[in-house]
């Protein structure tokens, strides 16, 4: 089963849609895979930048299950319902890396449109409650908040389906920072805390430089080297790239 969801990831085309038709198609599975006695487990990823500082909204779903994890809506709802709706997905957990209103902004409305509860690490509770301060730093009006329903803490784990998703404390660019590892996808949604070639600022509230260089080298570069990174903003990379090249990781 986990064969079928590493291929699809592997050989489908940038832009195809995930499906075992097209893995069929296309020879990467036999067709008897179709027969019952197999179960296909393919994971939905779509990646989509919303808002003025084009955050990476991450849309995972499940084929079998059709249930959705949403991670930092942070903007451009009706984008998210859009790709929801086309996979015929129903949102089971709405996750925020951090409380940063490029990456939360869009929870409260995305959670009134589904219902789906929303998970935040504790530690940036009082981030969120200064919403309005943060939009003030943008200049644009505060969205509406929300309640968080559950916390996001280290060591705790969702699941989609078959999948398990983990939640990694990751404190440094803000105290409530987490990053979610998927094993069985082998990424890693990193938030702001790792980018390509780059790390989260630390200048703001809640900021720490030391602690987020910690942060990525006890929990981040301890995966395995060719787990795919999609940061909070900007292209997707890999652990061992990140690890080579990256210049503020260099001597850690
Ligand atoms: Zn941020």
């Amino acid at each position: 089963m986990r064969q079928a969801s590493r291929l699809a990831h592997n050989f489908l085309p940038s832009g195809n849609k995930d499906s075992t038709e097209w893995l069929i198609a296309h020879g990467v599975i036999p067709g008897s895979y179709l027969q019952p006695e197999y179960t296909i487990v393919v994971v939905i990823h779509e990646i989509l930048p919303v808002g003025m500082l084009q955050c990476n909204c991450s849309i995972f779903g499940d084929e079998q299950s059709r249930e959705a994890i949403v991670v930092d809506p942070g903007d451009d709802i009706a984008n998210i319902t859009e790709v929801l709706d086309r996979h015929g997905l129903t949102v089971k957990a709405i996750v925020i890396t951090h409380a940063h209103i490029d990456h939360i902004g869009g929870a409260a409305k995305l959670k009134a449109l589904t219902g789906a509860p929303v998970y935040m690490n504790q530690n940036d509770a009082e981030l969120y409650a200064h919403l309005d301060t943060q939009a003030s730093w943008l200049g644009i009006q505060p969205p509406s908040r929300t309640e968080i329903d559950s916390e996001a803490r280290e060591g705790d784990q969702l699941r989609l389906g078959e999948t398990g998703f983990q939640i990694l404390h990751t404190p440094g660019h803000t105290q409530g920072s987490i990053s979610i590892w998927i094993p069985a996808e082998n990424k890693l949604v990193a938030g702001d805390t790792l980018f390509r070639d780059s790390i989260g600022r630390t200048d703001l509230p809640g900021g720490d430089g030391r602690q987020i260089l910690c942060s990525i080298h006890d929990k981040l570069l301890a995966l395995p080297e060719t787990t795919v990174v999609i940061p909070g903003h900007g292209s997707n990379t890999t652990i061992g790239r990140e690890k080579a090249r990256n210049p503020f990781l260099q001597g850690l």
